[in-house]
């Protein structure tokens, strides 16, 4: 976890082609490096090995469930924005063991897990996943419960983030108050620049940490003149970014129209999949599974994320509390942009855009709060 440096953030230069020798210093501190890289025609977030395994040369098309990669005329490293997968997959894994346990004579003996907590230097984290990242943080190490193994490597991780010079079509942030630019939270943020003549970063440092890698990579200090057009850059995002949520009174708003006949339109469309939970970097529900061997011998639990479009979810005895499609979607976006902010004090979406882009019908949060509301 970033420690905060107790100079303001400053701004140096590194070319494009010395971004191998920023990777090469992590590689060298033995940091699990992982990085964007295509799988499955989307950007995906995989550990890498080399500099060469990097991406570069594409951007996305997103729209409501929609996504397509296509080449990047200014061949840039970080043209795209988010993929279908974002780093809580690393932090909070989808399938977890906790521990493993197994007959010691009358008695279960609990065999703890001794491995060491990874190392992750995450590469490319968009200002939206940072707020993601703030948001698991508050929920899964402030709270009465700590959850050690997600605490331990977030403590451990370095974040190289990519403030965004181009929005998707489906990106929100801005209304969300998350990005296209970060501010804290990371050790090093990225604004790349590529005019067909100069290819550079703008290197924004905010933790010891990152000023130490600045200090190794030998960086000079960026002018004024870089700092402003990275600036410009950051500007006509905001500019380019047709999707706008007003959050004004949003969490009272739709706390109104929960019978709102609304919600039954959006069930004639809902497939109830889940796709937006397992997509969405800041749903955190999990089910716990125990399972033992044949002869009762050894036992695992393992914890895995759960969607709240299951019947199962709201299972208590006697049945389900959430039975209709309808109750179900309902939980799900009240929870996002209302009731969250009762539990946390903040939105649990932070306008990434995933869930609009990766639901197999394109049912859109941002609209159809909009439309939610206005129906009222
Ligand atoms: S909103 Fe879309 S992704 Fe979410 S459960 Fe319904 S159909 Fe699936
Ligand atoms: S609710 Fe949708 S837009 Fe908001 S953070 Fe989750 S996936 Fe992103």
């Amino acid at each position: 976890m970033p420690q905060e440096t107790d100079k303001k953030i400053s701004h140096y230069i590194l070319k494009a082609t010395e971004l191998k020798s920023l990777l090469d210093i992590l590689f060298q501190r033995e940091y699990h490096v992982i990085a964007p890289s295509i799988r499955d025609k989307s950007i995906e977030y995989d550990p890498i090995a080399s500099f060469d395994e990097i991406t570069r040369g594409w951007i996305d098309h997103q729209k409501p469930g929609s996504y397509r990669l296509a080449n990047d005329e200014q061949d840039r490293f970080f043209g795209y924005v988010v993929g279908f997968s974002s780093w809580k997959k690393y932090l909070y894994p989808a399938d977890k063991k906790l521990f493993e346990a197994e007959m010691d004579t009358k008695n279960f003996r609990v065999i703890e897990d001794g491995t060491a907590a990874p190392k992750y230097a995450f590469l490319g984290v968009r200002s939206c996943d940072l707020k993601a990242i703030e948001i698991l943080d508050k929920i899964l190490t402030e709270g009465p419960y700590v959850d050690l193994d997600y605490k331990r490597a977030r403590d451990n991780a370095l974040i190289i983030v990519v403030n965004c010079t181009r929005a998707g079509e489906n990106c929100f942030c801005y209304s969300m108050g998350t990005g296209p630019r970060a501010y804290s939270g990371f050790d090093l943020a990225l604004t790349e620049i590529s005019d067909g003549e100069k290819h550079y970063f703008l290197v924004d440092t905010g933790s010891r940490s990152g000023e130490e890698l600045i200090s190794e990579l030998g960086l000079s200090s960026a002018s004024e003149d870089e700092i402003k057009t990275a600036e410009k850059a950051i500007e006509q995002t905001i500019a380019n970014m047709s999707k706008i949520l007003n959050t004004d009174g949003l969490k009272e708003k739709i706390w109104a129209n929960l019978d709102s006949l609304y919600w039954d339109e959006i069930a004639e469309r809902c497939l109830n999949c889940g796709n937006c939970t397992l997509v969405c970097p800041t749903c955190f529900c999990a089910d716990i599974e125990d399972t033992t061997d044949i002869a009762g011998e050894k036992a695992n639990r393992t914890r895995k994320w759960d969607v709240c479009y299951t019947l199962n979810f709201t299972y208590v005895h006697g049945g389900s509390i959430r039975t209709s499609c309808k109750s179900r979607y309902r939980q799900w976006l009240t929870h996002k942009l209302s009731t969250w902010i009762d539990q946390f004090g903040m939105f649990g979406c932070v306008g990434c855009g995933r869930c609009i882009t990766w639901c197999p019908v394109g049912i859109d949060i941002a609209e159809e709060a909009k439309q939610l509301i206005e129906s009222s």
